[in-house]
Formats: C-alpha cells, structure tokens, sequence
C-alpha cells in the first residue's frame, strides 16, 4: 500500500469502505483465525489488481469461501473449484483459488499444533522481514514477498502501516 492511502482515508473524500478498513482494521493485530486467514487471502486476491477491487468484493469472496470456514475449504475437490471459477462476483484466477483450499490445511495444521494463528504470529514476531519472507515462502502458496510484507504490514507484525502524521498512527 501506498503512503498516501492514510491520506486518502483520512480525507473527505474516502469511501465508506476503505475509511473503516483503515480505522478498524489496517496495522491491527486480528486476534480470531478466520480474521488471520481472511486477511491472506485478501492479499493473495490483490496479486496484479487494486485494493480497492478486493474490498469492494471483500464480503462476496468471503461468502463463496462459506465464512473462511477452514475445514470445509480444506476439503475442496474439482467441483468445488469450477464452482469457485463461474462465480463472477469474486476474483476468478485458478492458482488464487488453489492457493487458499492449500492455505487453509496449513491454517489448520498450525492452529493445531500452536493453539491459535495468532500463538503462531506472536511466537515468530521477533523474526526480520526477510526471516518471514523466508517462513511463508517455505509454509504457504502464493505468498511471495510483497504479499507475506503486505500481511504482516496489514496485520500489524511489521511496521508500515500507517503514516507518521496519520491519526491511527502508533509508536
Ligand atoms: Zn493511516
């Protein structure tokens, strides 16, 4: 995300949308799962498009995802996929979509052995950028740098997100 999005956000002219994503959300630490999840996916989605077609589709790709309901995504088959690929209200790229059923069975090994997705994040905090670059190149599918940078800004796991003068700026 560009420096100037605060900027944006902040100003008269933002829409609903990207106003509350920037108050609520962006550089927050989730603390549920699904939040985890839904936030990688979003990033994932972005790869080659703009942010503001993700969140304007944000909630019709989270329905045709059944709520980021992991084990139900983490048993996908073919069908489940084609479904995915005809259904023109989400962002229809095959590798996006196999992407997200492989993330999701790592979502769920990790909650499994951590607890929470957020034990695991906690536990990893201290690592550089390019130490989780390297983590997510190795754990997930599709996350190559810009997207793990873009999570761990978004998320909150690195600094970034908001700019110095912003009013949801932090120390
Ligand atoms: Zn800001």
């Amino acid at each position: 995300m560009k420096k100037s999005y605060c900027k944006y956000c902040n100003s008269a002219s933002a829409s609903k949308i990207h106003y509350q994503y920037h108050k609520n959300e962006y550089g927050i630490n989730p603390i549920k799962d699904k939040l985890f999840f839904e936030a990688l996916i979003l990033e994932i989605n972005q790869t080659g498009l703009s942010w503001d077609l993700v969140l304007k589709k944000r909630n019709h790709i989270k329905l045709a995802f059944e709520n980021y309901n992991l084990n139900k995504i983490s048993n996908y088959n073919k069908k489940n996929i084609d479904c995915l690929l005809s259904n023109n209200k989400i962002i229809r790229n095959k590798k996006k979509i196999i992407a997200t059923i492989y993330n999701s069975k790592i979502f769920i090994e990790i909650i499994k052995d951590n607890g929470s997705f957020k034990n695991w994040m906690d536990k990893n905090k201290s690592k550089s950028l390019d130490q989780w670059i390297q983590l997510f190149k190795k754990k997930f599918k599709f996350t190559g740098p810009s997207v793990t940078k873009e999570f761990l800004v978004a998320t909150g796991y690195i600094a970034g997100a908001h700019d110095l003068n912003c009013i949801y700026y932090k120390l």
